[in-house]
């Protein structure tokens, strides 16, 4: 505590004197004042804690004196000095206020006692105003606190339930209401089981609580709502360990679940598209051993033809399968440098030609007269080319015609593949990208294919920032355009 302050107001010298030595060397600062004038002044001028005020002085009075302290400064603590005579009026000036009074002629010990007393009161008064201080702040940070709480509580996407020992609802978050897709209003104070009408759900409750263990269940839709959803139940305890209640949540797993069936569905067909041929393979070895044997040399070269054509089909999907995931995952690098657009399509012509031949399919080329360049990785481009005019050759019947042709328009270059073939269905054209979509039909019954070199040709054409339209007539034939931007022969950078 500072120094403490006192103010010693009585017209007799002596007794301002007398208080001033029975209190001296206390380390107490120490003013005194003639009368009741004097005295408001100096309480104007500084700020004392103890005032010794005598009640009988000519001028303004004690009593005076008291009321403006009550008024103006109501913290310090008043002394009375009074005659013995006077008791009657002393006890007066304590019901106005004043703290207690000392009676004339006073011993210094007395004096000492008194103002000992009035010092105690003002650090208790001061203790309490600190602790009220810090009992505001300390309720001001708990409420910040709960309501920073029920922000995030309120915020989760996740489902939050709160029950009590009973399974009675006592706390949910909006998300729970959402999610659970709960028509109760108001949930809290009900039952669990009025809310959530599924036993599994309620039982885990029950079984948290009556084991005092954490439960994880898992729900498929049409249990407790159209989701997938994953429920961790965990027991609350108090301090002294009983159990309370129990906290459950639900978490919305379906996305989860639909990428773990995506990728068994991949698995299995992958799996489908390797057993066959290799089915065919195992077979034809089998054959080969027998006739070898007995029939000769032609037939075991025939036999020997078949599986190479069957191997290489495996190898190609195995190779297209993996172009594909390290396309997907981006780890593949692509090397791109100037190409000419003309150079790429007649060395794809070269190896299409005798596939063509070899169905009586006449391959026409019509290039466009501008000498167009484009910024590309020749391999994977070449094998995305390759892939739709192979195409063309495969769904195109004997004796059919295919049309290559290229245009130059709006910055970008179009190659055009198109065939006089069996053409595709409007149902179908959304899904020829797809991964192992192929056509079902008597049409397509004998030809052979994975369904994986369109889904390659959009990876490649995608990450060279182009386009891929068609456009199909059913018996009529399809149009494939691969459109890429061109860039200025100077310009390109390898
Ligand atoms: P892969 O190319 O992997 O050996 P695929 O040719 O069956 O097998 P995609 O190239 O991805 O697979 O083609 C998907 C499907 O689209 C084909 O199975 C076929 O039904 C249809 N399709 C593709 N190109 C043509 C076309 N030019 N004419 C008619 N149908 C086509
Ligand atoms: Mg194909």
């Amino acid at each position: 505590m500072d120094t403490i302050q006192i103010l010693v107001i009585d017209d007799e010298k002596v007794i301002r004197e007398g208080v001033d030595r029975a209190l001296s060397g206390k380390g107490y600062s120490i003013s005194k004042a003639e009368n009741g004038e004097r005295g408001i002044e100096m309480m104007k001028e500084d700020d004392f804690n103890i005032v010794l005020l005598d009640l009988m002085m000519p001028g303004i009075d004690g009593f005076g004196v008291l009321e403006w302290i009550q008024e103006n400064c109501p913290h310090i603590q008043v002394i009375v000095i009074t005659g013995f005579a006077t008791v009657s009026k002393a006890v007066s000036a304590m019901k106005q206020g004043a703290f207690d009074f000392v009676g004339k002629p006073f011993t210094p010990d007395y004096i000492r006692i008194v103002v000992d007393r009035a010092i105690e009161k003002i650090s208790l008064r001061a203790e309490t105003a600190k602790l009220r201080e810090e009992k505001t702040l300390s309720l001001e940070e708990i409420q910040k606190e709960k309501s920073r709480l029920k922000t995030v509580f309120s915020c989760m996407a996740e489902a939050v339930i709160i029950t009590d020992k009973d399974a009675v609802v006592v706390h949910h978050n909006p998300a729970a209401i959402k999610l659970l897709e709960i028509q109760t209003d108001p949930v809290i104070g009900k039952p669990l089981a009025v809310s959530i009408k599924d036993e599994n759900a309620v039982n885990m409750v029950i079984e948290s609580l009556e084991k005092e263990v954490v439960v994880t269940r898992e729900f498929s839709p049409g249990k407790i709502s159209r989701k997938f959803l994953r429920a961790h139940c965990s027991p609350v305890r108090s301090t002294s360990g009983n159990v309370l209640g129990a906290v459950m949540n639900f978490e919305d797993i379906s996305t989860h679940k639909e990428i773990d069936k995506m990728k068994s569905d991949f698995v299995a067909m992958v799996a489908h598209e390797l057993k066959s041929p290799l089915a065919s393979i195992e077979q034809m070895i089998y054959a080969l051993q027998a006739d070898c044997e007995y029939e000769g040399l032609s037939s075991c070269n025939a036999l020997h033809g078949r599986m190479t054509v069957r191997t290489k089909d495996l190898l190609r999907l195995i190779d297209n399968l993996l172009n594909l995931s390290k396309l997907e995952n981006g780890t593949i690098i692509f090397n791109l440098e100037p190409t000419r657009g003309h150079d790429i399509i007649v060395d794809i012509l070269e190896i299409a030609n005798p596939q063509a031949e070899s169905k009586n399919i006449q391959i026409e080329y019509l290039p466009c007269d501008d000498d167009w360049w484009f910024n590309v990785d020749y391999d994977h481009i070449r094998t995305a080319f390759m892939n739709i005019i192979s195409n063309a050759v495969k769904y195109t019947p004997e004796g059919g015609r295919l049309e290559i042709s290229t245009t130059v328009n709006g910055g970008l270059a179009n190659l055009i593949v198109k065939d006089s073939g069996i053409g595709i269905n409007e149902e179908d054209l959304p899904h020829i990208f797809d991964r192992f979509f192929r056509v079902k039909g008597k049409a397509t019954r004998h030809i052979t294919g994975s369904g994986l070199g369109l889904s390659l040709v959009k990876e490649v054409v995608d990450a060279h920032q182009g386009y891929i339209e068609v456009h199909s007539t059913p018996n009529v034939g399809t149009t494939f355009t691969l459109s890429f931007p061109v860039t200025q022969k100077q310009t390109l950078t390898a």
